[in-house]
């Protein structure tokens, strides 16, 4: 059996921080890992951005539960599911994609954990692993799956790279150019062709 690893912000939903920025007008939420690069330092200006504006985990949950995924992305996965088992490598947290999750029909999501405070605030942030995409197909591997990836940013080409089969989706001219061994595609159903190639099983549209 093969195994799809799709990323989750910017493939099946918007990027959740900047949505989320202009859903609650808080810009300085916009800032990313381009704008400030230590991981840590741009979670912990979050978190406190959080704080001072007293939003706790209901209330971004709140907010997340207006957003919806990209036009085409819930059908996509019915679509990959019925010939895949999927399962969503993401950088995101449970708590912030369980209500995009949702709208998905609750696929299998591999990602980061909050903590929350006993008033409902968030506290501080579990990553899973170091270099976590990745590490989740070496084990799918190591299990003998065979594993197709797509994704559309830098924090994806380790699990495209590693998986038998890379696609970037969604990617930005930046990425495709300097990962020209993968193959870009920017619709679902260019998408869905990329998975079928891929496949090393007789699978139809
Ligand atoms: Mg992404």
């Amino acid at each position: 059996m093969e195994i799809a690893c799709l990323d989750l912000e910017g493939v099946l939903v918007p990027e959740i921080w900047i949505a989320f920025a202009e859903k609650t007008g808080i810009e300085e939420l916009k800032k990313t890992t381009r704008d400030e690069p230590d991981y840590n330092v741009l979670m912990n200006y979050r978190l406190d951005l959080l704080r001072q504006h007293g939003l706790g985990l209901k209330e971004i949950q709140e907010v997340i539960a207006t957003l919806a995924p990209l036009d085409g992305a819930a059908d996509f996965v019915d679509w990959l599911r019925e010939r895949f088992q999927v399962v969503i490598l993401s950088d995101t947290f449970y708590e912030f994609a369980s209500p995009l999750m949702k709208q998905l029909g609750y696929p299998t999501l591999l990602c980061h954990k909050l903590e929350i405070d006993s008033d409902g605030n968030v506290a501080d942030y579990r990553l899973r692993q170091a270099n976590p995409k990745r590490q989740a197909v070496v084990g799918f591997k190591s299990m003998y799956y065979r594993t197709i990836a797509a994704g559309d940013s830098y924090n994806d080409t380790t699990m495209l790279a590693e998986a038998d089969a890379g696609i970037l989706f969604h990617a930005p001219d930046n990425v495709i150019d300097e990962f020209p061994q993968f193959p870009a595609v920017h619709t679902f159903s260019e998408l869905k062709r990329e998975f079928i190639r891929a496949s090393n099983r007789d699978i139809t549209l």
